[in-house]
């Protein structure tokens, strides 16, 4: 059950537009049970265009095509559709009434050029247009030499460029015809923290593979690793049964580095953590983690029941002593900034990150160094969380790893 989404339009192709059609298209269709192995984007060339589309009907049982439907020369889907399939193209009775009608409705007259939308391939079907006046086309062409019991033809939608007349065209007149795969797809995502993309992957083993059903993919974001689950099978219960099993194996393989099962951050499960024991924390930042740790804890404002204060310290700020560079000394100061803030009963517990330096390895590596620590009763920990790249990158790492740290010393102490 494969199908492939072919946007046209230069627009696309020069960097002017995004193509954001085929994404929804995709969404659309995997959520139907159908399998997006293929986006496309043409410039408005006639002979580059056709012979996409006789590729892309040999391929795949569904070829959704958007774009190239307007009145102005420069669109050529149709043509290219008739030449693709060696099909006269015709001028449509009803859609060029509608066209006229709603052009009446608008108060103009037709302008000459718009007779064009309401030509299509002579085997094709006309998809009437609510929003708009491109019709869309629909056709159905043989696929050759493929096995006897395999589907031996493909379905081929073209639709408006415009995302807003694509989408009602796709609901009301594409939808319909394709919900017909008997394939539930449950989709779900695990996040985890602390492991790198390849590690992840050696770690999951097998679980991976190409191929394989449920699918497994990994993606990493700002140091997070995401693990996409998509289980396919002809009920939804088993489905979500095969996504479970996998899911498992995932939890066991990667163990206390799966922080959400859901799609949450970090600083999401830490605030839902610090909201379940009652407990408040105090944020003391420098320009390792910048205010992020603020940032996100001030996100929700239900998370305010947790945060107690939050101060970011400047490299000009010299009554802590927290901006010194040893971590031994850092460690130090960061400790009796944070007893005296938990004597003072500020807070339950204290997040703290250091001023950053940049600096350059042996082998000229530049490095950006800098250290967070967590303070509480019973909790002192430092981490480092030195690293080469962007400062952004960095913050973001330092920040979660923060978390992160915050996350498992809760966990441990609540027995888990
Ligand atoms: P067209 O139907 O090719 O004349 O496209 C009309 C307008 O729709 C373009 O100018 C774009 O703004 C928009 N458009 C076309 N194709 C896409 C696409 N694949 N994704 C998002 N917008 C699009
Ligand atoms: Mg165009």
């Amino acid at each position: 059950m494969t199908a492939e989404i072919i946007a046209i339009g230069s627009e696309l192709t020069c960097g002017a537009k995004l193509d954001t059609n085929s994404q929804w298209l995709s969404r659309e269709l995997e959520a139907l049970g159908w399998t997006v192995t293929r986006h496309t984007a043409l410039a408005d060339d006639l002979e580059q265009i056709a012979a996409e589309f006789r590729a892309a009907a040999q391929r795949s049982q569904v070829v959704l095509v958007t774009g190239g439907l307007g009145p102005t020369l420069d669109d050529i889907t149709r043509d290219a559709l008739a030449l693709a399939f060696d099909q006269q193209l015709i001028m449509d009775p009803e859609s060029l009434q509608q066209i006229e009608a709603l052009f009446e409705a608008r108060g103009r007259e037709m302008p000459e050029r718009n007779r064009r939308q309401a030509q299509r391939p002579e085997f094709s079907e006309p998809l009437p247009n609510s929003c708009g006046t491109a019709p869309g086309v629909l056709l159905r062409v043989p696929r050759s030499g493929l096995a006897p019991q395999t589907d031996t033809s493909c379905l081929i939608a073209v639709l408006p460029g415009v995302p807003a007349e694509m989408k009602p065209m796709f609901e009301q007149q594409v939808r319909p015809r394709l919900s017909i795969s008997g394939i539930a797809i449950n989709r779900s995502v695990l996040r985890t923290f602390g492991y790198g993309e390849s590690d992840a992957e050696r770690l999951l083993g097998d679980l991976t593979a190409r191929g394989r059903n449920p699918e497994v993919g990994i993606t990493a974001s700002e140091a997070v690793i995401s693990l996409w689950i998509t289980a396919r099978s002809p009920g939804a219960a088993e489905s979500r049964r095969l996504a479970e099993e996998v899911r498992a194996q995932i939890r066991e393989r990667l163990g206390e580095a799966v922080y959400s099962e859901a799609d949450d951050e970090l600083h999401d499960v830490v605030a839902r953590q610090l909201l379940d024991r009652g407990q408040r924390v105090a944020l003391v930042e420098g320009s390792t983690t910048g205010g992020l740790l603020a940032h996100w804890l001030t996100e929700e404002p239900r998370y305010a029941a947790c945060l107690a204060s939050s101060h970011v310290y400047g490299p000009s700020d010299c009554e802590t002593g927290l901006r010194t560079r040893r971590s031994t000394e850092w460690m130090e100061a960061a400790v009796l900034d944070a007893s005296r803030r938990l004597a003072a009963g500020e807070a339950d517990l204290v997040l703290l990150s250091s001023t950053h330096t940049e600096d350059v390895t042996d082998k000229g590596v530049p490095v950006r160094r800098g250290y967070v620590a967590i303070i509480g009763p019973g909790i002192a920990e430092l981490h480092d969380c030195s690293m080469s790249g962007n400062l952004a990158i960095f913050r973001q790492r330092a920040a979660r790893t923060a978390l992160n740290r915050l996350r498992l010393a809760l966990q441990r102490q609540a027995g888990h």
